[in-house]
């Protein structure tokens, strides 16, 4: 029997579901990946993201190609080229695993309606997820809304059927399809219509594995707070690995639970505090699989100060903070990370999402759509769960007057202002003192940071406290509406 296996956000022959029940099934096995065209040309990611997962599927061609197999790629209309390519190549059968985002699923059923008229056999897999969304119900078989009895639950379920992980199918090398006509080199990141960006979260299974290993050997063990540390490489720094699927969940997990287990001087909240991030992000891809409305809109209906008309004012504040410019440094020091290098420290994150729906009043959903174009991690369940908890208007909302106050927030994780100073080098002199509020400084201040506020560096865009109570004024007026 000649299968296909097409890969999708699983890059990786590690712990491969769809890989390994193809090599078992069948005498040959073609090993696929689609460019999605109509996704491409859509730029709803940008060239990070795209660097990141060429570079994934450099690693992946030439670790199929170690083992004899050739990574055989389309570009086009995913349900076309998978049924073309099946109809091209006789295949007997199609293997993938699964994905939650609506988008795919209604790919995913179309094309295994088409391959099913065909006569061909689909089989899909859980993989992007230890338990997908309706394995961890509640007492009525609910999906779960709260994050924390979500978490309860998950973990009765790990200790009642923990998923192993499976090594790489010893049989793969003897998987080898006869020839196909040759595939042509794979597309560059300018062929597909991106900027190629030097990826500083090296792709590819080997450096998750590399990475995962130095994590757990290291910093996991004062995780809890590390991870709020923009500063400081306290946190994994995997979410673009779990995005494209080069490292297993279940892999990611046993190797956490692993260094509690080997006892000494483990750190078991820290450990645990970590797992409990990777059981958020299963928590966020079932409330996309359970309640798909989320990726149009709020999960829940509930009184939020309405967000600014659009206009020239609302556009005018939107890149303002677009361009890391809006004169609080904690924020400009956030975006200006995620425009340089992809990535944004997950407590920034939070900072710039309340600042720019809380203190800007701009929707949520033009954040969503500038994070997923610039975040090299950028995942729609992760994204859209994470502002919407921001917006308060999410399953696990953030409590819907609390505010982050940008100073604050800056004095208490980037003490010292490190990480200010990294991103916004026009305040690399200030003085630890006014380095997260440098609209306080004096002439003099200013002239012996050499950063004079309002040519060097902008005035703030709005002034905090204002913002605030201006947001905490509309949020009442609407709901005596
Ligand atoms: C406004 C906003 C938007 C976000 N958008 C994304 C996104 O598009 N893609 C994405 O992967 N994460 C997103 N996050 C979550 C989080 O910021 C990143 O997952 C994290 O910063 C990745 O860094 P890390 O791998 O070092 O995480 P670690 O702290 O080492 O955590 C380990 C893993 O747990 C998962 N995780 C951690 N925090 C969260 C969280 N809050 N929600 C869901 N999963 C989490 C990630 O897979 C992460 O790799 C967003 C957070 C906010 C506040």
């Amino acid at each position: 029997m000649r299968g296909i296996v097409w890969f999708r956000r699983d890059l990786r022959l590690h712990d491969q579901p769809a890989l390994i029940a193809a090599c078992e099934a069948c005498s040959e096995v073609i090993p696929l990946f689609v460019f999605d065209e109509p996704l491409l040309q859509s730029r709803v990611f940008g060239s990070a993201c795209v660097n990141f997962m060429l570079g994934c599927l450099h690693d992946l061609a030439s670790s199929l190609a170690d083992r004899g197999l050739t990574l055989q790629w389309r570009r086009g209309e995913p349900v076309e080229e998978v049924v073309r390519a099946t109809r091209e190549w006789k295949a007997d059968a199609v293997y993938w695993n699964r994905d939650y985002e609506p988008r795919a699923i209604e790919r995913d059923h179309t094309v295994t309606q088409r391959l099913a008229k065909a006569g061909v056999v689909v089989r899909t897999f859980k993989d992007h997820v230890v338990f997908e969304s309706d394995e961890v119900r509640g007492a009525t078989g609910e999906p779960f809304q709260r994050y924390s009895a979500y978490r309860a639950r998950w973990w009765t379920q790990w200790h009642a059927i923990a998923p192993t992980v499976q090594p790489i199918p010893t049989t793969l090398t003897n998987k080898i399809s006869a020839p196909l006509p040759l595939s042509r080199s794979q597309p560059t990141v300018t062929e597909l219509g991106y900027d190629p960006v030097a990826s500083w979260i090296e792709p590819g299974e080997e450096n998750a594995l590399k990475r995962l290993r130095w994590f757990t050997e290291g910093p996991i063990h004062s995780y809890a707070q590390g991870r709020n540390l923009p500063a400081v490489d306290g946190s994994a720094k995997l979410s673009p690995h779990f995005r494209f699927g080069t490292l297993s969940p279940r892999m990611a997990i046993h190797a956490a639970l692993k260094v509690l287990a080997k006892g000494g001087r483990v750190s078991r909240p820290d450990v645990l505090t970590w797992v409990d991030e990777l059981i958020w992000r299963e928590f966020f891809q079932q409330v996309l699989a359970s309640f798909p409305h989320v990726a149009e809109g709020a999960f829940r209906k509930v009184v939020v100060p309405p967000s600014r008309d659009p206009g020239p004012e609302h556009d005018s504040l939107f890149q303002t903070w677009c361009h890391g410019q809006t004169g609080y440094p904690i924020v400009d020091a956030g975006i200006r990370q995620l425009n340089q290098t992809g990535w944004m420290h997950n407590r920034v994150r939070m900072v710039v999402a309340s600042f720019l729906i809380k203190d800007l009043r701009i929707d949520w959903q033009s954040g969503e759509r500038y994070f997923m174009q610039h975040l090299i991690d950028a995942d729609t369940a992760a994204n859209n769960g994470n502002w919407q908890w921001c917006a308060s208007t999410g399953t696990d909302a953030m409590r819907g007057y609390r505010i982050f106050n940008p100073a604050l927030q800056s004095k208490k994780f980037d003490p010292d202002g490190a990480y200010i100073r990294r991103y916004v080098p026009e305040l690399a002199h200030v003085s630890v003192r006014r380095i997260h509020e440098p609209y306080l400084m004096t002439v003099d201040e200013q002239e012996l940071a050499r950063c004079r506020i309002g040519v060097d560096y902008p005035f703030p865009i709005v002034d905090h406290q204002q913002a605030r109570q201006e947001y905490l004024n509309l949020g009442k007026q609407e709901a005596m509406k």
